[in-house]
């Protein structure tokens, strides 16, 4: 494949809009750069999460060992129009840089190893069995990996590696807090404000939880020696409807990134059981609900997967790899789920512009990422 080749297949999946849902069109267009090649045991499936929505699966190679690449197939919505120099869904390439929504995060990636696997199936030399995993909505809370592990899609990898972008190729993320939203709702009872006796303050009630929680998360005092402390922050607090009324409902919102020291599970029963004693007391009735939670990702710096890619990296990339830790959540945080205990690596083409206006890929970094999947492949394949 060419450098063009290489380029048309990112712009033509920046040129689908694929704004936190239409992921079907990104499965369509991968799947027929595939389709070619189901002579040589080339295996597509989709997984539909809803309509429109398709996760992807190809399969190639053989062997006992199969090696993970995964890569999200949807993007964050472009925001102000007038902030971006071009067309966010029409990639443009100025002084060698690719613009367009995604370019970072992560159609770049993906399409590098789209490219990566396409290349291999060309050269009719396939080192091993590799399995790319393309999901729907990794941005709004990574229900299609989530989707794809349940159904065992991930299940015993040998190794896992999530494209996302990382400082052009010269970071890898190997562990990650996790994440809990939460959202508490106060019911109470109307009533005009000069008779208060007859209502119950939902927002007296609510304030209960908000200034109780504090403390209880803040126990929680180990800290990471990469991710460093879990963290809360109550981030959402509505309630009431007018000033001359008991207010009859409130809402409050909490985010917390959690770290591996303490499960979710650990935190879920905090809150919960916080919940549960205040609701023992006359007029209470507080709920919990929490949203797309993620657990934190362990991960170990010296796994062999990890030590692969510093080494290739080495071999292609000028200037040292950082192994990092993550504040944020990603695909990695479902995929870990699977059956069978596998490292989880993120690295790929971009960097900080994601989810910006403007967002751009270096294009030599671009070209360089998918010879550098090529080559990891070869040399996992070669390890025993
Ligand atoms: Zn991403």
């Amino acid at each position: 494949m060419n450098k063009q080749q290489e380029i048309d297949i990112l712009s033509h999946l920046i040129s689908i809009k694929s704004v936190n849902d239409h992921e079907a069109a990104v499965a369509d267009y991968i799947e027929s750069l595939f389709k070619p090649y189901e002579d040589q045991g080339v295996k597509i499936e989709r997984v539909s999460y809803a309509p429109d929505r398709d996760n992807l699966i190809v399969t190639i190679g053989e062997g006992e060992r199969m090696l993970g690449f995964s890569g999200h197939e949807d993007v964050v919505a472009p925001g102000d129009l007038s902030q971006w120099n071009s067309d966010p869904f029409k990639a443009t390439i100025k002084d060698n840089m690719l613009y367009g929504r995604g370019a970072s995060d992560m159609k770049s990636g993906l399409a590098a190893l789209i490219a990566a696997m396409l290349d291999m199936l060309e050269n009719h030399h396939v080192p091993g069995k590799i399995r790319l995993l393309c999901t729907v909505g990794e941005e709004t809370g990574e229900y299609g990996a989530a989707q794809l592990t349940k159904l065992g899609y991930a299940d015993n990898l040998a190794g896992l590696v999530i494209a996302e972008p990382g400082n052009d190729m010269h970071e890898i993320g190997y562990t990650s807090k996790g994440i809990i939203d939460y959202i508490v709702t106060s019911k109470g009872k109307g009533a005009h404000s000069s008779q208060p006796q007859k209502g119950i303050n939902a927002i007296d009630h609510l304030i209960d939880f908000a200034v109780q929680v504090k403390p209880l998360m803040a126990k929680f005092d180990k800290v990471n020696p990469v991710l460093g402390p879990l963290t809360h922050v109550q981030s959402v607090f509505n309630g009431g409807e007018q000033i001359n009324s008991v207010p009859a409902k409130a809402v409050m919102k909490g985010n917390i990134r959690t770290i591996p020291e303490y499960p979710n599970q650990v935190v879920f029963d905090t809150l919960n059981g916080l919940v549960d004693q205040l609701n023992q007391k006359p007029g209470y009735d507080l709920t919990i609900e929490y949203s797309f939670p993620e657990d934190a990702m362990p991960g170990d710096k010296d796994a062999p997967l990890i030590k692969l890619i510093e080494h290739v990296h080495d071999e292609l990339f000028d200037g040292p790899i950082e192994p990092k830790g993550q504040a944020g959540a990603s695909d990695g945080s479902e995929f870990l789920h699977a059956k069978g205990d596998f490292a989880i690596a993120l690295i790929g083409p971009g960097n900080n512009t994601q989810h910006q206006s403007n967002e751009c890929v270096d294009l030599d970094v671009y070209h360089q990422s998918i010879k550098f999947y090529q080559q990891l492949a070869e040399e996992f394949f070669a390890q025993p």
